[in-house]
């Protein structure tokens, strides 16, 4: 039996209220589930840390994370707390804890739960894809650093690297394997999205991309300009299993995904390298809706629900898939029963009243 040590880190905004009714949840699962052991400790990190004490991420913190099994963020930062050159300090934190723990492969599931307001008037067979985001280069590599500001011209750099593109693909294609294939027809597919026609390095990554496809013959392979899939994927979502592309590609459709499936409120992620992961609900701290119990947990639900499904899987252990697999189906079941749900989506509960559904909905889950 494996006992998991696990880095808990609340944020700012709503963040501590996601996590403390994500806490609720997942101390259930964890008396529900003989076998799954989870030692969590939580630290405080991010803007408001930065307002009291002139650090966002002390070296203890980030110390903990590294030597965790994994770590389980919920929201970071503030608009108004900024360092003294007036930048906001989430985007610093997080791209060096992403660095720290080399987590390369973004993974943001898009699925439409029964229950979950969709903006689509046809569903067709279902929305059920994933986008995987390269994390750590991309538009995003020039952060920090290689950015050039004049009086006149500013630029950024874009950096596609063969080990970077290679290990996303590769970790795309191992997802796939692990997944139904498309709503459509079942069929298991990645497909690249780039802009392959106009830019240099986004044909690089394509090529890579195809390289790393040769290696996995039993699964279908596609590339998409991302224009055009940012259409497809408001006409036709049912026809894509697994997308992969640049960091600031990800990041744009990432959120499209999340609007076509019912909102911020329900849209995980997680942070993946080769030995850490990092697991966050996609939205912000939405600092207008903290510290009123309203604000939608379930994001940070299914975070974690991805979390112990990482965990099971690299530790070749069933126990925590099974109890990853629970979770969801348990926060989909209050999604579906509709009499318990956040403004966000419809509703009028706070977010304790979901930690509670959702931990009495894990005792029908057995
Ligand atoms: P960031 O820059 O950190 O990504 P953002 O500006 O994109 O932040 P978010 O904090 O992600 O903003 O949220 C945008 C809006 O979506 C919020 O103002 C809020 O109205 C809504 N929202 C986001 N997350 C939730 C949630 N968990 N529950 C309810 N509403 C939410
Ligand atoms: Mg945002």
């Amino acid at each position: 039996m494996k006992d998991y040590r696990i880095a808990l880190l609340p944020g700012d905004g709503i963040g501590p209220e996601c996590m403390s009714a994500t806490r609720t949840v997942l101390d259930r699962i964890i008396a529900e589930t003989p076998g799954l052991n989870l030692q969590m400790t939580s630290h405080r990190a991010g803007a408001e840390l930065y307002r009291d004490t002139g650090e966002t991420l002390p070296d203890e913190v980030l110390a903990d994370c590294v030597a965790s099994d994994a770590v389980l963020l919920s929201a970071i930062g503030l608009p108004d707390v900024r360092y003294p050159d007036g930048t906001e300090v989430q985007p610093t934190m997080m791209v060096g804890l992403r660095r720290a723990l080399d987590v390369h492969s973004a993974v943001r599931p898009v699925k439409l739960y029964p229950g979950a307001p969709c903006v689509l008037r046809d569903t067709g067979p279902g929305i059920d894809f994933v986008i995987i985001r390269e994390n750590l280069e991309g538009l995003f590599a020039s952060f920090g650093g290689g950015a050039k500001v004049g009086n006149e011209v500013a630029t950024d750099t874009l950096v596609v690297t063969r080990r970077g593109t290679s290990r996303v693909a590769d970790f795309a294609f191992r997802l796939a394997q692990r997944r139904n294939g498309r709503p459509s027809d079942g069929k298991k597919m990645v497909t690249c999205v780039d802009k392959a026609n106009v830019f240099r390095s986004l044909a690089f990554f394509r090529e890579v991309f195809f390289d790393v496809a040769k290696k996995h013959p039993d699964i279908s392979s596609d590339a998409v300009y991302v224009d055009a899939m940012s259409l497809y994927l408001v006409q036709n979502p049912w026809d894509f299993d697994v997308l992969v592309m640049e960091n600031q590609f990800g990041d744009i459709l990432s959120d499209l995904g999340a609007g076509l499936v019912g909102g911020l409120g329900l849209g995980p992620s997680g942070e993946i390298g080769d030995e850490h992961g990092l697991f966050q609900p996609s939205h912000g701290t939405a600092p207008q809706l903290a510290g009123k119990n309203v604000a939608n947990p379930m994001a940070t639900m299914l975070s974690a629900a991805m979390m112990l499904d990482w965990l099971g899987d690299q530790h070749n252990d069933p126990v925590a898939i099974d109890a990853a697999a629970r979770l969801e189906m348990a926060v989909a079941k209050v999604l579906e029963d509709a009499s318990v749900r956040t403004r966000d989506i419809g509703g009028t509960s706070s977010t304790s009243d979901v930690a509670d559904a959702v931990a009495d909905a894990i005792g029908c889950t057995k």
